[in-house]
């Protein structure tokens, strides 16, 4: 496969649409970002990275941090955690407070706001320093040491992080969080402040490409629980338009509001593209395009 000239294609494709939709403002660090970004980058199973466009310029990750949250918390302890957050579609938006009363501070899915808090409060638990954890997993499987947290980002999310703090001591009130609110949210903010290269989020995500197993052969899944992750992400991980993004694309794949995609093909790759103009759902405009028209080129949609 000539991924170059199918990356070039893709990109030509959805020139158009780069620079429409919104860049999220809520997060007022995030709101200066150049709408006209664009980047995407395969990484395949031998280790070769393939890009176009700004793929190797940092972006925040926001949301998609919450696969690699929610891997490393399975990896640790692969029951615990469902006891606390479910696997349904949440049909809210990601960070509604409505549902949570009617169903006892239990949250939907781990990607939803609620419940990657609830995932963030078991890392905790789990390994201390939840998000230097994380951190340092993400350093070691993309081999560089660059990846970092945006603390201007952070602290911006901390100002205005009301809704998610109501959320957190919503849970807490419910038994459903084990440590203090702030210590959660601390973790939570930092690992949403991640900046990171289109390049580094799909070198990163392989193991869930490679049913659970690392770039060195190790290990960090089960079979079951990789594809546990994939499930989830076909069904919950673009926020309250999964049902249209799976319609259109058909690969598991995670959003964030800094308008980087990832998406999985097992066995074969893992994409991220990011551009940061959303819908009114909060996927990228350009990005959903982007993967909608490569699954469409390449016939490699996982259906
Ligand atoms: N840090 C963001 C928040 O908590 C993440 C939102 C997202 O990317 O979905 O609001």
């Amino acid at each position: 496969m000539d991924y170059q000239t199918l990356l070039d294609n893709v990109a030509a494709e959805v020139a158009p649409l780069i620079g429409t939709g919104n860049v999220a403002d809520y997060i007022p660090a995030l709101a200066g970002v150049d709408p006209m970004s664009f980047g995407m980058a395969i990484a395949d199973l031998d280790g070769g990275v393939h890009g176009v466009g700004q793929w190797r310029q940092a972006f925040s990750v926001q949301s998609i941090s919450k696969v690699f949250s929610l891997a490393m918390t399975l990896s640790r302890d692969g029951q615990t955690l469902w006891k606390s957050v479910g696997r349904e579609p949440s049909g809210n938006p990601f960070n509604s407070l409505v549902q949570l009363e009617a169903e006892n501070g239990v949250p939907r899915n781990p990607f939803i706001n609620a419940g990657a808090i609830v995932v963030t409060d078991h890392l905790v638990e789990l390994a201390g320093d939840a998000s230097g954890a994380l951190l340092d997993f993400l350093r070691s499987e993309t081999e560089e040491d660059t990846i970092g947290f945006d603390a201007d980002v952070a602290a911006s999310e901390a100002a205005h992080g009301d809704r998610n703090a109501s959320l957190a001591h919503f849970m807490r009130s419910y038994g459903n969080l084990r440590n203090p609110v702030p210590t959660v949210l601390e973790h939570y903010f930092r690992q949403c402040s991640l900046s990171m290269s289109c390049e580094e989020v799909a070198l990163a995500a392989t193991f869930l490409a490679r049913h659970g197993v690392l770039r060195d052969g190790r290990r960090l899944l089960t079979r079951s629980e990789a594809k546990q992750i994939n499930a989830v992400m076909l069904t919950c991980g673009t926020y309250d338009a999964a049902g249209d993004f799976a319609y259109r694309v058909g690969l598991p794949a995670k959003s964030g509001v800094g308008g980087g995609i990832l998406a999985v093909i097992p066995q074969r790759c893992t994409i991220c593209v990011w551009s940061p103009g959303l819908d009114v759902q909060g996927n990228s405009v350009a990005g959903a395009a982007a993967l909608d028209v490569f699954t469409t080129m390449t016939g490699w949609s996982i259906f």
